[in-house]
């Protein structure tokens, strides 16, 4: 697959709309605590190049998505109930040890991890059109009572950066390569993505 597509002027929603996988590593992922609120338009991982995930986990309006999915239990001695999840590149057991480890925190810290508000999802984004990766399977939305979401957080012509999920959930979730929402401009705190090239490429 061509890496680059040889366009350097490409404006932010041009990036959210047409990456080329070279853009995708643009503004890079901040590992650990946040020290200070995302800058303006940071949300390292939200471009995709939607040909190589779609080339990975498959179409989900053609169908080629839901077949590759796994069962798995989540937080299977607090909660317990089944969740789907792609098998591809292994982010199914990557999502079983992310529950184990979340399994053992303390109890008023797990609480953000569920109910769980979603994993697999045929959508597109709302503000770009573009497919969603709760499409291809590779994402999860945890507990919406600590969530908290950029669109609802604007103020004069910004917006006003908030978050309730606890660092050491985050924590668990980048060691086993996925990202978090809550590290994005355009913030949303519930959403974790396995993106592993934006976690392990430099290591
Ligand atoms: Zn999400």
């Amino acid at each position: 697959m061509p890496v680059s597509d040889g366009v350097d002027s490409k404006t932010f929603p041009e990036l959210l709309r047409h990456a080329s996988i070279m853009d995708q590593f643009r503004i890079s992922y901040p590992r650990g605590p946040l020290e200070k609120p995302p800058a303006v338009d940071a949300d390292p991982g939200r471009f995709r190049n939607t040909a190589l995930f779609m080339k990975m986990y498959g179409d989900c309006q053609k169908g080629e998505v839901a077949p590759r999915l796994a069962s798995l239990p989540w937080l299977s001695k607090t909660w317990g109930r089944s969740i789907r999840i792609t098998s591809v590149n292994g982010v199914d057991k990557q999502l079983r040890a992310v529950s184990a480890e979340i399994e053992a925190l303390p109890g008023n810290i797990k609480r953000a991890a569920y109910p769980i508000a979603g994993t697999y999802n045929c959508r597109a984004v709302a503000d770009t059109g573009q497919p969603s990766p709760h499409g291809y399977g590779i994402a999860i939305d945890l507990n919406t009572a600590f969530s908290d979401y950029w669109y609802w957080r604007r103020h004069d012509g910004s917006i006003i950066y908030r978050n309730r999920m606890p660092e050491q959930i985050v924590a668990i979730f980048e060691k086993h390569g996925f990202i978090w929402g809550g590290k994005w401009y355009h913030f949303d705190t519930m959403h974790f993505e396995y993106r592993p090239e934006l976690l392990w490429a430099d290591q």
